[in-house]
C-alpha cells in the first residue's frame, strides 16, 4: 500500500450508509507506480438489486421529487461547497487513482464544484409551456422528473462524468444509481458521502463499484427509467441494446476520433500548442483528444515542426508532482492496447516523428511518450480507430471541400477544431463538420468545459447532451394538461 488516503471509501453506497462488505476485494493499482493503493468491495448483484430498490422507493414515495425546485437547489449549493472543503482529498484520489498529474485533478475537482453550483440554480429556470390549442382549452406543459436513473461512468474522468450526470439528475427530482468505471471508483465514492452529509435523502443516490455485469444489470433492469452513459461506443450500443427491452430514455456520451484543422494561414504556434494540449492532454485519454492533425499541405512541415517543440515542453513524470502535465496510462492492459496500435502502425510504414515507445527514464508505470505519426493516410486505422492514448497523426489536404471531406470521414462526431486567420473560411468549416462541438482558434480544454454549452457528439459518439440547460431535458419527462375552459 502507498500512502493513505484521506477519505477512502471503498464499499458500495447504497441507502444512505456504505455496506460493510461487498463481493471479492479487488486491489486497486496506482498507474505511476503498480503499487496497491486500495482494495474494493465490488457491488454483489443482490446490492445492485437492493440499490435500485433504495432508489426506487425514494423516488416513489420520499420528499426529494416532491420538494420545491428551489429548496433542492439549495442543497445542490451546499454539495458544491462541500466538493471544495474536500478538494485535496478528492483530487488525491484522482491522482493516485487516475494516474491524474495533481494541478489537474485539482482542475477538475473545481469543475466538478462548479456543475453542482450550475444545477444549483437551474431548475426553477427550466419549466413547461403555455401552448394556445385553442379558444376554449388552456393546454401548459409540465416538466416532472425522470424517476430512477442509472448512471454509468468511465475511468478517464470519473469525478467530472459523475459531476456532470447526478448534479441535474439531482436538480431535476431524480433517484439515481451510479456505477462508477471498477478501475476508478474511489472519488465517486467520497463524493457519495460528501453528498450525503449535506442531506440529500437516503436512497436518492447510491454507488455501486463494479464492473460490467452491474452496468448490463442496471441498463436491462425495469425499475430503471432512463440511462446516461459514458464510455466506448461498442459499450453504448451494448446498453442501447439492453435498455431497448424496457423502452428507457438513453442518453450516450460515447468515443470521438476528433479532427484538428488547421489552415496555412493560422497562427501555426498557436495551433500546435492547443493541438498538443489536446492530443495528450490526460495521456491522450480523452473523448474530445484531437488525434488526427489535418494540415494544409504547404504548412505541414511548419507545423509538424512546432508540435515537436510543443511536446518537448511536456513534462513526464510522477502525477503527485505539480509540474507533472503528462501522467501515465491507467493500466499495465491498456498500456498494452496503446502500444499495440504504435507498432501496427510503425510496421505498417507509417513515420513516425516523435515518441512510440516508454520514456527511458521511466521503468515503472505505465508511461508513454507522446507519439506522433506524419503522413498518416486518411483510410490508415490511426485515423479512423479512437487510440485512447497519447498518439496522433498528421494527414495533408488540399482544399478547404477537402479538409471537411477528411474531417467527416469518421463514424465519430464529437469534437474538433479549426485553425486559420480567414473568419469566414474557419466558420464555414465550423459550420459544415458534423461533430457536435468545433472549436475555433482555440481549444476549451475539459476541464473548463463550458457549463452553460450542451457537450456531446453526432454520429457514434453519442445521443442527447449533457451539461447546459439541455441536460435537464434528459432528467425530466413532459406532461401535457389541458383544462375545458367551457
Ligand atoms: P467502457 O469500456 O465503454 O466502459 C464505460 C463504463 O461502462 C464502465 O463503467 C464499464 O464497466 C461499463 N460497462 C462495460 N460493459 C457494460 C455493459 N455491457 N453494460 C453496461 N455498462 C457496461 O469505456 P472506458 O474504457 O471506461 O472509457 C473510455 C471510453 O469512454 C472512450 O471510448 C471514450 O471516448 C469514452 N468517453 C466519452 C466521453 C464523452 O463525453 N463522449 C467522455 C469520457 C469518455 P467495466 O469497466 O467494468 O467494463
Amino acid at each position: 500500500m502507498t500512502a493513505a488516503l484521506p477519505g477512502l471509501r471503498t464499499t458500495p453506497f447504497i441507502d444512505g450508509a456504505f455496506a460493510d462488505v461487498g463481493g471479492a476485494v479487488e486491489s486497486l493499482l496506482d498507474p505511476a507506480t503498480g503499487d496497491v493503493i486500495a482494495s474494493v468491495s465490488p457491488a454483489s448483484e443482490a446490492q445492485a438489486v437492493a440499490a435500485i430498490g433504495a432508489a426506487r422507493r425514494a423516488f416513489d414515495h420520499g420528499d426529494w421529487p416532491r420538494m420545491p425546485v428551489f429548496e433542492r437547489g439549495q442543497v445542490l449549493a451546499a454539495i458544491a461547497d462541500a466538493i471544495r472543503a474536500r478538494a485535496e482529498d478528492l483530487a488525491l484520489l484522482e491522482c493516485v487513482n487516475g494516474g491524474k498529474p495533481l494541478t489537474g485533478a485539482r482542475r477538475e475537482v473545481a469543475g466538478a464544484a462548479k456543475v453542482f453550483t450550475y444545477y444549483a440554480g437551474a431548475m426553477d429556470k427550466f419549466y413547461g409551456d403555455t401552448i394556445p390549442v385553442s379558444e376554449t382549452l388552456l393546454n401548459f406543459t409540465l416538466r416532472e422528473p425522470l424517476g430512477v436513473v442509472a448512471l454509468i461512468t468511465p475511468w478517464n474522468f470519473p469525478l467530472l462524468a459523475a459531476a456532470w450526470k447526478l448534479a441535474p439528475a439531482l436538480a431535476a427530482g431524480c433517484a439515481s444509481v451510479l456505477k462508477p468505471s471498477p478501475l476508478t471508483p474511489l472519488s465517486t465514492l467520497l463524493l457519495a458521502e460528501i453528498i450525503e452529509s449535506c442531506g440529500v435523502p437516503k436512497g436518492i443516490v447510491n454507488v455501486l463499484p463494479g464492473g460490467a455485469a452491474i452496468g448490463e444489470l442496471l441498463a436491462s433492469h425495469a425499475a430503471i427509467d432512463g440511462i446516461s452513459f459514458t464510455g466506448s461506443t461498442a459499450t453504448g450500443v451494448a446498453v442501447m441494446r439492453a435498455a431497448a427491452g424496457t423502452i428507457k430514455t438513453v442518453a450516450l456520451e460515447l468515443g470521438g476520433k476528433n479532427a484538428c484543422i488547421v489552415f496555412d494561414d493560422a497562427d501555426l504556434a498557436r495551433a500546435a500548442k492547443a493541438a498538443v494540449s489536446s492530443a495528450f492532454g490526460n495521456a491522450g485519454q480523452s473523448c474530445s483528444a484531437r488525434s488526427r492533425f489535418l494540415v494544409q499541405r504547404s504548412a505541414v512541415a511548419a507545423f509538424t515542426e512546432a508540435v515537436v517543440d510543443e511536446i518537448a515542453h511536456l513534462k513526464l513524470g510522477s502525477p503527485l508532482d505539480p509540474a507533472t502535465t503528462l501522467g501515465p496510462l491507467i493500466s499495465v492492459e491498456h498500456w498494452n492496447r496503446v502500444d499495440r496500435a504504435v507498432q501496427a502502425a510503425v510496421q505498417g510504414g507509417a513515420p513516425l516523428v516523435a515518441g512510440g515507445r516508454r520514456p527511458d527514464d521511466q521503468k515503472t508505470g505505465n508511461f508513454y511518450l507522446p507519439t506522433v505519426f506524419g503522413d498518416v493516410s486518411p483510410d490508415h486505422p490511426l485515423s479512423r480507430d479512437e487510440v485512447f492514448g497519447p498518439v496522433c497523426g498528421i494527414t495533408a489536404f488540399d482544399s478547404e471541400a477537402d479538409a471537411i471531406r477528411l474531417a467527416n470521414a469518421s463514424d465519430y462526431g464529437l469534437n474538433g477544431s479549426v485553425w486559420s486567420r480567414d473568419l469566414g473560411r474557419a466558420l464555414r468549416v465550423a459550420k459544415a463538420v458534423r461533430t457536435g462541438m468545433v472549436a475555433v482558434n482555440g481549444l476549451p480544454s475539459a476541464s473548463s468545459t463550458s457549463l452553460f454549452a450542451p457537450f456531446g457528439g453526432y454520429k457514434r459518439s453519442g445521443l442527447g447532451r449533457e451539461l447546459g440547460i439541455n441536460a435537464l431535458a434528459f432528467y425530466t419527462e413532459v406532461k401535457t394538461v389541458t383544462v375545458d375552459l367551457s
